[in-house]
This record gives structure tokens, C-alpha cells and sequence, in this order.
């Protein structure tokens, strides 16, 4: 029994399935990434690797420390990728030499880690994935359990003393009402009776009404009002409420303008700044290459040659992969970070709208529609799912500075109305 097997750890069903497949993965851990080596660990690998004469030059090609003023215990050093940005370290059948020759208690933790991340809430452990990874993207996406929270054992846990944590109990009700607020969260996304849109909406409707008294910052400015917020929680759960949202959400003929103008700024920007990244080759893929082909109206018309060959079985099978993936960004991707729950909700809608963007789009998308065989076909489909979900993923992951502006764009904006939430989820031509 590890120190750790006493502890109660959660993860949604979809992790205990997750393994990484090495040498079968589509793509490696280390591809394009800045990798950060914790001075721990720089250290062990140094005293490990120093063993041979090779190890000694291996380590001191390999491993940069930072400059004194940038460092610090989880970023002492940084790995220094080769030709093609991977690891110097990766063998030639994708597996890591040092894993491979001396176990996985040197790697550096994010090594170690990825694609998982650890979180501690009170006295419970929670673990999950990051979506960057193909395999760990294939098994939250294409089943209908994945999101289920189910317990996790404990020996499981990669380097518990690495949690991201949350106060069991705080003064601050932004924080101590996490728990609350992330579970209504992640059960209003989880409704089937609804489309995922319609219960997006709702979940936009609550963080809009909650807003006034209910943000960072709620505790110290006097604003929170602990009934008022029991009373939206409340309307949350109640099912005339939410049929009413239901059915004006479906009524309401927004147009796709606001989404179009803002994933086109991203593309514009990504394209800039990077152009051999994933989200570059997808925009190769479904025939926008350079800047000055991502502007609204040749996006709209993509979709427009598009979105009416998309067929039921398509639509039906994509609502499972964008609950799945809401999801789990709502367990692992904290909304305390952002200033309210309105502009969290809003950047994910952002992130959605580009994966649904390539999911609608993408040649193979249409090729699968071509596929007679029910079983090919809906294979065929997933396989797009997956290559689209990591890419857009590893994109906004390698590049978080993107997240940070689109937020950033959001509030500068002041775009947090239930109006402006309403055509974030709109999508077409
Ligand atoms: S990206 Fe995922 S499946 Fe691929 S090598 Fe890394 S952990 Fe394994």
C-alpha cells in the first residue's frame, strides 16, 4: 500500500481508461511544447545521468537552466527540444529514453504528468486529462460514460504532492461555493433531454443572473448575496425553468456574425504568429492556408458549402463529443481563475466554436458522410473528432496566451450579457 492508497481520489470514468500508447500514438507528448524541468528533478537527472560519460554530455545538451531572475522551483530548467521540437531524449519508436532506461520516479513532473493533472479539493484528490493527447481526446470523446465520476485507486496518482488545490472550507463564497458551482456546471451540461447548445444556454442564463452578486471578488466588496445565489442554484435545477430556456434559446434567430468576426481574429493571429501549429494545419486542411483567407465572409463560406450536407447520424454523434468535452473543462479548467462565471462560460463557448468550426468543415468529415457501412461511417466520424479536438487543443494548450486574450478581448468588450453569451453559440452560414 503507497502513502497515497489511503486517500480518496475521483476522475471521470474516461481516465481510468486512458494508457498511454507510445509508440502507436499519432503524434508524441513533446511535440512544439516549451518543457519546464522542476529543479528537484534537474537535479536527480543530472546525479542519474552523470552515471556514464554519454549521460554527462546527454545532460548538458539537454537540459538549460533558466536564468536566475526567471526561475523557479517547477521551472528551474528548461528541456532543450531538437530539430522538429521534440525531445532529444525521444527514441526512434516514440518512447522516452529516460523512461525507458531509468523509470519513471526521475522524469520531471510535468513528464511524469502529462497528460494528466491532479487537483485536491479538501481532503479529495481528483485527476484528469488534458485533451492535447489523441488517446486521452479517444477516450473522453467517443463514449457515452465518459464523463461518469467514478472513484479512482489511489496508486493511480502521478506525484500527489503536484495538486492544484482549492480550501475545503474558505470566507470567500467565490471560492467556497466551488464544489456547488462546478457540479451544477458540469450536471446542467450532462441534461441529454436538451440539444448542447440549449444547455449551454442555460448554464449562460444562471452565471448571467448570478453575476451582480456572484463573481471574484464577491466576498470583500460586499456584493454576495447568499440567498439570491441559493435561489439561482435553484432555478438551475428546476425543469420548467429550464424547458422555458430550452424553448427561447431554439426560437431565437441570432446570427453567426460576432463568432465569425472573433474565431477569424484567432486564425488571423494564430496563422501570424504560428504558422507550422496545429491549428495552422487544420486551417491547411479545410482550405484557408494564409492570413488573407481567414476573414469572416470566406469562413461563412466554408461553412456555407458545407453544414447542409451534415447529416443527423453526424449532428447526433456530435453532441456526445462537445458534452464530454465541456465537460471535463469544467472539472479540470477551474472557473475561480476568470473574473466571473459569465466570462469563463463565454471563452469555452469560444473553444468550442472552433473545434466545431474544423468539425464541420473538414474534408474528412465529408468523406465520411460517403461511407455506406453505419459502423465505417461512424468510425470515420470519431477519427475526425479526435484529430480535430487534440489539434484545436494542443493549439490552444502550446499557446495559452490565446485563452488569456480572448478573455481578455471578452471583458475589454464588456460582452458579458446573456445577449452576447446567446450569439457566442451560434454557428453557421
Ligand atoms: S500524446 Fe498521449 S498517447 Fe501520445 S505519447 Fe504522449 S501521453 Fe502517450
Amino acid at each position: 500500500m503507497t502513502a497515497t492508497s489511503t486517500k480518496k481520489v475521483q476522475g471521470l470514468r474516461y481516465v481510468t481508461r486512458f494508457e498511454c500508447i507510445g509508440s502507436r500514438c499519432e503524434d508524441t507528448c513533446c511535440r512544439g511544447w516549451e518543457i519546464f524541468v522542476d529543479e528537484r528533478h534537474y537535479f536527480r537527472l543530472q546525479k542519474t545521468l552523470a552515471a556514464t560519460p554519454e549521460g554527462k554530455a546527454d545532460f548538458a545538451a539537454s537540459f538549460q537552466p533558466r536564468p536566475p531572475g526567471a526561475r523557479d522551483k517547477q521551472s528551474y530548467a528548461l528541456l532543450v527540444l531538437q530539430e522538429g521540437k521534440t525531445c532529444t531524449f525521444l527514441t526512434e519508436d516514440q518512447l522516452c529514453r529516460i523512461h525507458r532506461d531509468h523509470g519513471a520516479e526521475v522524469l520531471p513532473n510535468l513528464c511524469a504528468l502529462y497528460p494528466r493533472s491532479l487537483a485536491k479539493i479538501g481532503s479529495r484528490f481528483e485527476l484528469s486529462t488534458a485533451t492535447s493527447c489523441p488517446e486521452a481526446a479517444r477516450q473522453l470523446l467517443l463514449h457515452e460514460d465518459a464523463c461518469d465520476i467514478v472513484d479512482v485507486s489511489a496508486d493511480i496518482l502521478p506525484r500527489p504532492d503536484m495538486a492544484m488545490t482549492v480550501p475545503a472550507s474558505t470566507r470567500d463564497p467565490w471560492l467556497g461555493l466551488f464544489d456547488v458551482v462546478r457540479g451544477s456546471l458540469y450536471r446542467g451540461v450532462r441534461r441529454r433531454q436538451y440539444p448542447v447548445t440549449s444547455r449551454l444556454f442555460q448554464l449562460a442564463s444562471f452565471a448571467q443572473e448570478a453575476l451582480p452578486f456572484f463573481h471574484r471578488g464577491c466576498g470583500s466588496d460586499g456584493s454576495f448575496a447568499a440567498q439570491k445565489m441559493k435561489f439561482e442554484l435553484q432555478c438551475l435545477e428546476d425543469p420548467a425553468i429550464l424547458d422555458e430556456q430550452h424553448a427561447r434559446f431554439s426560437a431565437s434567430a441570432a446570427s453567426s456574425d460576432v463568432t465569425l468576426a472573433l474565431l477569424a481574429r484567432i486564425f488571423e493571429a494564430h496563422l501570424k504568429e504560428n504558422p507550422t501549429r496545429p491549428m495552422a494545419q487544420l486551417l491547411g486542411e479545410v482550405g484557408l492556408p494564409t492570413v488573407a483567407d481567414v476573414h469572416p465572409t470566406s469562413l461563412r463560406a466554408v461553412l456555407a458549402r458545407t453544414m447542409p450536407s451534415l447529416a443527423p447520424d453526424f449532428l447526433a454523434r456530435a453532441e456526445t463529443w462537445l458534452e464530454n468535452f465541456c465537460a471535463n473543462v469544467f472539472l479540470r479548467e477551474w472557473y475561480t481563475y476568470s473574473p466571473d462565471v459569465v466570462v469563463y462560460l463565454q471563452v469555452i463557448f469560444v473553444r468550442l466554436n472552433l473545434i466545431r468550426f474544423f468539425l464541420y468543415t473538414h474534408p474528412q468529415t465529408l468523406a465520411a458522410h460517403a461511407l455506406p457501412d453505419p459502423v465505417q461511417r461512424r468510425e470515420a466520424f470519431d477519427k475526425v473528432a479526435v484529430q480535430v479536438v487534440y489539434r484545436v487543443s494542443r493549439a490552444v494548450d502550446h499557446l495559452l496566451e490565446l485563452l488569456q486574450n480572448i478573455e481578455k478581448i471578452l471583458v475589454e468588450k464588456q460582452t458579458q450579457t446573456l445577449a452576447y453569451s446567446t450569439l457566442l453559440l451560434q454557428l453557421g452560414a
